[in-house]
C-alpha cells in the first residue's frame, strides 16, 4: 500500500494495544512500522499485569502454607527468599517480551527501537534524527504513574520500581486506595511488611460497589494493613539509616522503609509533538478520539491508555484490533464499553461487571438486590475467619441483572463467565433455573437471596 510514505502505519508504542493493531493491519496488508523507546510489550507485560500477577501467586503461599497444617500437612516453618521470586518473574518478562517481539518480526512489522516525535500529520522524527513518513499515524503511548508534587516526593517510588526491588523493606507506606494500591498492600503484607495505606479521601477504590469495598478494608485490616484516611502529604524526610518520615494532614507522621505512589496514572503525550498535527489533547493529556479512536487530526489515531478511556488492557487490545480491521482490513467495527468486567488482585480479589448499587438505584429507580454473603468452606476448615460476598443488582421490574459484585477467593476466575450471561441481558430467573454446581463458591451465583 505504502507509496509516497515509508510505511502505511507507523504506530507509537509497542504495548498491548500497539503491538494488536500493527500485527493485525501487517496481516491486512499493510506496511507497519512499530517504534518503541523501552521494551516491547508495554506495561501490561513489562511492568503490570503480567508481573504483578505472579507476585500475587507468591503472595498467597503466604497463606497456603499457614492453612495447609489445618488440611494434615506437616509444614516446617518456611522463609520466604524475595530475590529467587523477583529473578524468576524478571526471567519471564524477558520470555513474554521475546515472544512478543517474534510476534512482530514474524508478521513483517519493523520495530524501531527508538523514542520517535510527531512532526506533522504523517511524519514523525526519531532520537537519532530520522524522519519517516506514514499515511497513518496509530499513537499508542500509554500512560504513566502520576507521584503528587510535595517537598521529598523523589524519595518515593512507584509500582514501575517495585519489581525489582533489592529487598523487601519492613515497613511501607502506599500512597493512594486505587487498584494497584490494594494490589500491592496484599503482596507486601503477605511477604511480612508492616504496610500502611494512606489515601486523600475517605473511600478506597472509587467506583467499586460499598459494600464490596467495605469487607475489604475489614479483612485488610484484620491482616495488619493499616488505613488512613484524608491524608495527604506534606513532606517526606530521608533519616540517617535510609528511613522515611512521612508527613501528613489529620495524622501523627509515621517512619517507614519505603513509599510507594499508587496515584493514578496519566497519557504518555508530554513532548509527543502531537501539536504539530493538530492533534488535541484533554485536560487531563489524554489525546480525544471518536469512536472510530481518530484524534483531531486526519491521519492520527489513538487507542489504549493515552485517550483515557478506561485503562484496561483487553480494553487496549480491542481498540487496537477494531482500529486495524476499520483502517487497513476494510472491516469497520468498534469497541463495545458496556458490561466490561473488571478486578482488583487484592487479597482476596474483587471482580465486578456492571452498576453498582449506588448506581443502578441513580439511574432505574427501582432496583432489587440480591447476595449471598458467606464463609468458604476452605476458609472454615483452614479456621481463616474470612466471608466473601457476592451481589447482584436487579432492574426491578423485569429483573434483569445489571451488577454482579463480588469479594472473595478466585472472584476474577468466577466472574468472567458470569459476566457474559450479564452481558446477554439474562435475568436473576436465568440464574436460579440454573442448577447449582456443589459443592464450589460460584453456585452462590444461582442461589442468591
Ligand atoms: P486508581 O485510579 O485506581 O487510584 C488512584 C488512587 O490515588 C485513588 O485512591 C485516588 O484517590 C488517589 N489519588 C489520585 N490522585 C491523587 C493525588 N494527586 N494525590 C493523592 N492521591 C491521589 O489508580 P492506580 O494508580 O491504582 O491505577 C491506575 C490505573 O491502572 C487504574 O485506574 C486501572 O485502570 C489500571 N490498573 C488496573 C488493574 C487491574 O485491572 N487489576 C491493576 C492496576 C492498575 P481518590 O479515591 O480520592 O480519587
Amino acid at each position: 500500500m505504502a507509496d509516497q510514505y515509508d510505511y502505511d502505519l507507523l504506530t507509537i508504542g509497542a504495548g498491548s494495544g500497539g503491538v494488536r493493531a500493527s500485527r493485525v493491519a501487517a496481516a491486512h496488508g499493510a506496511k507497519v512500522a512499530v517504534a518503541e523507546e523501552h521494551r516491547v510489550g508495554g506495561t501490561c507485560v513489562i511492568r503490570g499485569c503480567v508481573p504483578k500477577k505472579l507476585l500475587i501467586y507468591g503472595a498467597h503461599f503466604a497463606e497456603d502454607l499457614k492453612d495447609a497444617r489445618r488440611f494434615g500437612w506437616n509444614v516446617p516453618d518456611c522463609d520466604f527468599d524475595w530475590p529467587t521470586l523477583r529473578d524468576n518473574v524478571l526471567a519471564d518478562v524477558d520470555r513474554l517480551n521475546t515472544a512478543y517481539e517474534t510476534t512482530l518480526t514474524n508478521y513483517g512489522v519493523e520495530i524501531i527501537r527508538e523514542r520517535v516525535t510527531v512532526t506533522g500529520p504523517h511524519s514523525v522524527r526519531t532520537a537519532g534524527g530520522r524522519e519517516i513518513t506514514a499515511r497513518v499515524i496509530l499513537v499508542a503511548v500509554g500512560a504513566h504513574p502520576v507521584i503528587p508534587d510535595f517537598p521529598g516526593n523523589e524519595h518515593g517510588i512507584t509500582s514501575n520500581e517495585a519489581f525489582h526491588l533489592e529487598s523487601i523493606p519492613k515497613r511501607v507506606l502506599i500512597a493512594g486506595a486505587g487498584y494497584i494500591a490494594n494490589e500491592f498492600a496484599g503482596i507486601f503484607n503477605e511477604f511480612g511488611a508492616k504496610v500502611t495505606l494512606m489515601n486523600r479521601s475517605d473511600v478506597i477504590l472509587r467506583g467499586y460497589d460499598a459494600q464490596i469495598r467495605d469487607r475489604l478494608v475489614n479483612i485488610s485490616t484484620a491482616k495488619g494493613i493499616d488505613f488512613r484516611f484524608n491524608a495527604t502529604f506534606q513532606r517526606i524526610d530521608r533519616e540517617e539509616g535510609g528511613h522515611l518520615t512521612v508527613h501528613m494532614t489529620n495524622h501523627d507522621p509515621i517512619t517507614v522503609d519505603l513509599v510507594m505512589f499508587a496515584t493514578g496514572r496519566a497519557p504518555n503525550t508530554r513532548g509527543l509533538g502531537l501539536e504539530s498535527a493538530g492533534v488535541e489533547l484533554d485536560a487531563n493529556g489524554a489525546v480525544k478520539v471518536d469512536a472510530d479512536n481518530r484524534s483531531t487530526c486526519d491521519s492520527v489515531y489513538a487507542i489504549g491508555d493515552v485517550t483515557n478511556r478506561i485503562q484496561l488492557t483487553p480494553i487496549a487490545i480491542r481498540e487496537g484490533q477494531a482500529f486495524a480491521d476499520t483502517v487497513f482490513g476494510n472491516k469497520p467495527h468498534r469497541v463495545d464499553y458496556t458490561f466490561v468486567p473488571s478486578a482488583v488482585f487484592s487479597h482476596p480479589p474483587i471482580a465486578a461487571v456492571g452498576m453498582t448499587e449506588g448506581e443502578a438505584k441513580n439511574t432505574l429507580g427501582q432496583v432489587k438486590v440480591y447476595t449471598s454473603d458467606f464463609r468458604p468452606m476452605k476458609n472454615v476448615l483452614a479456621g481463616r475467619n474470612e466471608r466473601a460476598l457476592y451481589k447482584m443488582i436487579c432492574d426491578g421490574d423485569s429483573e434483569r441483572i445489571v451488577g454482579l459484585h463480588m469479594i472473595g477467593p478466585d472472584a476474577p476466575e468466577i466472574l468472567q463467565a458470569a459476566a457474559i450471561a450479564v452481558k446477554a441481558k439474562l435475568t436473576k430467573a436465568d440464574f436460579d433455573a440454573t442448577v447449582a454446581l456443589h459443592p464450589t463458591m460460584a453456585e452462590e451465583l444461582v442461589l442468591m437471596r
